[in-house]
């Protein structure tokens, strides 16, 4: 059962701290994920809750002006995404509260809120050695889903019982842009990794 926790438990960072922290956390992630016959993944998540409103089964929580918070350590084995929770970072933006797949409610993801996520997946992948695929970087709805090339248990996402959707739709008043049911067929997953290649590729 996840809770909240005040702000004051969580450590503010930047996209660099971030990076150092998952190359830190590289070999003890690696070494848990293998322990279970996988390879590290990087699960990304809203909270269906308000801005500013931490939890304690994320490790990376991102606030509704792009701010950059982590709660505890990477290598801790928090519950965020059903059966697939050891050797995988949680990364989640603190919005979703009443989002229903129409309509993504008063507190929808913010512009900040997704280019940071883009940032923090280039950081934690970097510092992780992992490729920003669909296979290592996944949206809980993708993972609810089984189509990170495992399978885990039962479908439960937007292709299946619609039980989890996390960032499957990430349009929102002010960036319209971002809606990820674009002729192109993409979704919020494929917007997100799409963004943090763009970022991996400026630093070569
Ligand atoms: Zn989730």
């Amino acid at each position: 059962m996840a809770h909240v926790v005040s702000k004051s438990e969580m450590r503010h960072v930047s996209v660099e701290e971030l990076r150092q922290m998952a190359s830190d956390y590289r070999e003890s992630i690696w070494a848990q994920a293998q322990s279970v016959g996988r390879e590290p993944k990087i699960y990304l998540h809203w909270t269906a809750g308000h801005y500013g409103q931490f939890w304690d089964d994320y490790h990376v929580q991102i606030d509704e002006d792009g701010e950059i918070y982590v709660y505890g350590e990477l290598d801790d084995i928090f519950a965020h995404t059903w059966r697939r929770n050891t050797g995988a970072i949680g990364v989640t933006l603190l919005c979703g509260y009443l989002a229903n797949t129409n309509d993504l409610g008063p507190e929808a993801p913010t512009a900040a809120q997704i280019e940071s996520m883009a940032l923090a997946i280039e950081a934690l992948a970097d510092g992780l050695w992992l490729t920003i695929s669909k296979e290592y970087v996944a949206t809980h709805g993708e993972a609810a889903d089984n189509e990170c090339n495992d399978w885990c248990h039962e479908n439960y996402g937007p292709k299946s019982t619609v039980e989890r959707w996390d960032l499957e739709y990430l349009q929102t008043d002010e960036s319209p842009a971002y809606n990820p049911w674009a002729e192109d067929g993409s979704r919020g997953g494929d917007v997100l990794r799409g963004k943090a290649q763009w970022y991996r590729n400026q630093r070569v």
